[in-house]
């Protein structure tokens, strides 16, 4: 049996000034041995900081986007190379904010991906339903296109994590149940196994997103084949956050 190193992971997203640092701080304190990898990726102008801030502890940080081009005429952009410039280890990838806001396909994403992996960057690329398409029965067609769509080739364990994140359960306060996570991460690891093989397959990580917080954590961490959480609202303070990253690490066994 594969055994996954599980993973935390915070987005930010378009929250965070110089004084929210201190977040990372006290969550660097409360964690120095965590049993589980934990990352924030904060907006882009506070990710060298962040990573300053974070050096010599266990947090890693991350971008929330990257461009596919390596450099060039792309205003407001920001290259892989960037983000490895800045301190990142990885990058969040076809969020479904940035698919819904910017217009996001998964051919896109999959070029972002390609250039986050030649960077040395792990992406960590989103999916998820919304709630008509769940409600229409389409949920495993859905993202097992995403997850073609969006996943390029030469992938291990080391250099992608995929997070299933319901659009409806982003931000929203409602999960799916338990069964339906089960359900859909059973599918992802079936998906990538037959893609990669047992090896790469198995040790992909998967994460769940969605409204995690401190109070339905553990049950969802008991689930098959989530191997740790997306998470937005809740990381956003160390006195959220830290309860998340430990019920991940008991459930590591
Ligand atoms: C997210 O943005 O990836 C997310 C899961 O948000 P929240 O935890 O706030 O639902």
């Amino acid at each position: 049996m594969t055994t996954r190193r599980k993973l935390a992971a915070g987005n930010w997203k378009m929250n965070g000034l110089a004084a929210d640092l201190a977040e990372v701080t006290q969550l660097a304190q409360a964690h120095p041995a965590p049993g589980c990898d934990i990352l924030l990726c904060p907006p882009a102008t506070l990710l060298d900081r962040m990573s300053a801030a974070a050096r010599g502890s266990a947090i890693a940080t991350g971008g929330q986007d990257c461009h596919a081009r390596a450099s060039g005429a792309h205003t407001g952009d920001i290259s892989a190379a960037m983000l490895v410039d800045a301190g990142a280890s990885h990058v969040i990838l076809g969020h479904s904010e940035r698919r819904a806001d910017h217009g996001e396909t998964s051919a896109q994403v999959l070029a972002k991906a390609q250039a986050a992996l030649s960077a040395g960057l792990c992406a960590v690329v989103c999916i998820g339903e919304t709630l008509d398409q769940r409600e229409a029965g389409e949920t495993l067609g859905v993202i097992g296109d995403q997850l073609a769509g969006s996943v390029p080739e030469a992938v291990t364990g080391d250099n992608l994590v995929v997070a299933y994140e319901p659009v409806w359960a982003i931000g929203t306060g409602k999960i799916p149940t338990l069964e339906q996570i089960g359900e859909v991460h059973d599918f992802l690891r079936k998906d990538l196994v037959a893609r990669f093989g047992e090896t790469t397959g198995n040790a992909i990580r998967l994460l769940y997103g969605g409204s995690v917080k401190p109070a339905n954590a553990a049950e969802i961490f008991a689930v098959a084949n989530v191997d740790g959480a997306l998470v937005g609202g809740a990381s956003l303070k160390a006195a959220d956050f830290s309860p998340i990253i430990a019920a991940l690490e008991a459930s590591q066994g």
